[in-house]
């Protein structure tokens, strides 16, 4: 057995019942086979993989709460600080039932590379709970928020871990947290991204992940030698990363058609109006169905089938396995030359291997979404620095540094004789980083 499937089956033995955690551990190990091969000798000696795949530390606590109806509650809260080679543990907080170790661990893994990708020093970690916002009132939100912070606060700090969003986790948490953490520690810090704006937020994040991952989808295609003007685009989804992965599509000069929700989808074939969508889903919160009462011309359907829609690029920005092989199939049938995660996971494997068979140009969605964790840094800086940034400042800085993860993708892929297969550049670029620091700073 080679050293990457001794790690595995001791990942798989020594942590029972996390098969998300086992899949992305062996998911990242097996791309990363090349270069560990390579180092095969010094990797092993030093026990570089298996200290790789285990979290530094990780605390699970109680969080009892109040409900409105004068009853306790109780959930369970957790954050696991994966990896601080090179730098503070950076990740979101996810409340959602479905939350349990196994999840965060397997997201807090992930973390660590997208994270070293970016070029900014930000460890990897990840935490939540398995709380239910849907229907609370805010005061039961506050109370939820104000008690898992508690006991949050006694792990993490402005240089030690700064948590920030993810589903579950909006401003308004991200509030009532840094609100509580500020009372229990007394202290002003940036503890927490995500901030609004009025205390130490930074400017362009909500549109960071949209606008970052066009920034790499463009410069993707002009390594390629592809221009991304005149192009024809699906994007899947209608939330954050869609809305403004569709504005960025638009002022590069390509034509959005598509947008979808979780009820149905649209087809606009004279091009997705933006102020419409944004009227939609930002403003009145309402199903994407709406859409053609403002755009008759545009089509709606019940259901998936974004992807059968004949288009060049394909953008999936809704959620984790939304694109089946047969989406891939229908995409290459069609002509399409390019799809770009905005979501996480949104691609499943079978789907991402017919891609890359067929040459079209994948981009994992830990390289092409990382403009959001990337512009958290650049919140983290501003606040250490105790400065805001103008919005131009912030979009030149994602820019740069969404065209340095397609150049540092590009190159792994080509050092490691794998040109153009963006997956195992990913991995292998934010892998190198985090192995170097690990093997710099000896045994720890
Ligand atoms: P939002 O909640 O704002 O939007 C999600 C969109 O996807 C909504 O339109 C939603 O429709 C749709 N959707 C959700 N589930 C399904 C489904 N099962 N089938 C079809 N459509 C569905 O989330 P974000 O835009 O913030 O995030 C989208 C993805 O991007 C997620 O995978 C997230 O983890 C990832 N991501 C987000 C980042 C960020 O900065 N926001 C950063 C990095 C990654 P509906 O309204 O009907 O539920």
């Amino acid at each position: 057995m080679g050293y990457i499937d001794e790690v595995i089956a001791q990942v798989i033995e020594k942590n029972p019942a996390q098969p998300e955690f086992h899949q992305a551990v062996k998911e990242v190990l097996e791309s990363l086979r090349v270069v560990v091969e390579a180092n095969e000798e010094v990797y092993k000696r030093e026990a570089l993989l298996e200290r790789m795949v285990q979290p530094e530390r990780q605390f699970v606590f109680r969080v009892p709460w109040v409900d409105d109806q004068g009853q306790v509650q109780v959930n369970t809260g957790m954050r696991v600080q994966f990896n601080g080679a090179i730098g503070p543990y950076k990740g979101g907080l996810r409340f959602h039932p479905s939350v349990n170790l196994g999840i965060i661990k397997f997201l807090g893994f992930e973390q660590t590379f997208k994270n070293s990708l970016t070029g900014l020093p930000m460890g990897g970690g990840k935490g939540g709970a398995d709380f239910d916002p849907k229907g609370k009132s805010d005061r039961e939100i506050m109370a939820f928020c104000q008690s898992f912070m508690t006991e949050l606060s006694k792990y993490i700090g402005a240089d030690t871990d700064v948590p920030a969003g993810d589903i579950g986790v909006g401003a308004r948490e991200i509030g009532y947290l840094f609100g509580q953490y500020k009372r229990i520690a007394s202290k002003y810090e940036g503890v927490l991204t995500g901030k609004g704006l009025s205390y130490g937020g930074s400017l362009v994040r909500t549109q960071a992940t949209g606008y970052g991952l066009l920034y790499l989808t463009d410069e993707l295609l002009k390594l390629n030698n592809i221009s991304l003007a005149g192009k024809t685009v699906a994007v899947s989804g209608s939330g954050n990363v869609a809305i403004y992965a569709t504005e960025k599509a638009i002022e590069l000069g390509a034509k959005v058609v598509t947008a979808s929700d979780s009820k149905g989808w649209i087809y606009d074939p004279e091009g997705i109006d933006l102020e419409v969508l944004k009227e939609i889903k930002e403003v009145k919160r309402e199903r994407i169905l709406e859409y053609t009462k403002y755009r008759p011309n545009a089509q709606y359907h019940e259901g998936k089938g974004v992807w059968s829609v004949k288009v060049d690029i394909a953008l999936p920005c809704a959620t984790q396995n939304e694109l089946h092989l047969e989406d891939a199939k229908q995409l290459v049938s069609n002509g399409c030359i390019a799809v770009c995660e905005g979501a996480n996971m949104p691609t499943t494997l079978e789907a991402t291997k017919y891609l890359q068979e067929n040459k079209v140009i994948f981009a994992p969605g830990k390289a092409a979404n990382a403009g959001g964790v990337a512009t958290s840094g650049l919140e983290m800086a501003q606040n250490s620095g105790r400065i805001s940034w103008t919005a131009e400042e912030v979009d030149e800085k994602l820019k740069n540094i969404m065209i340095n993860i397609t150049h540092n993708i590009s190159d792994a892929a080509e050092r490691y004789g794998a040109k153009g297969n963006y997956v195992l550049g990913a991995n292998i670029a934010g892998f190198e980083k985090v192995a170097d620091a690990m093997l710099a700073q000896g045994v720890c």
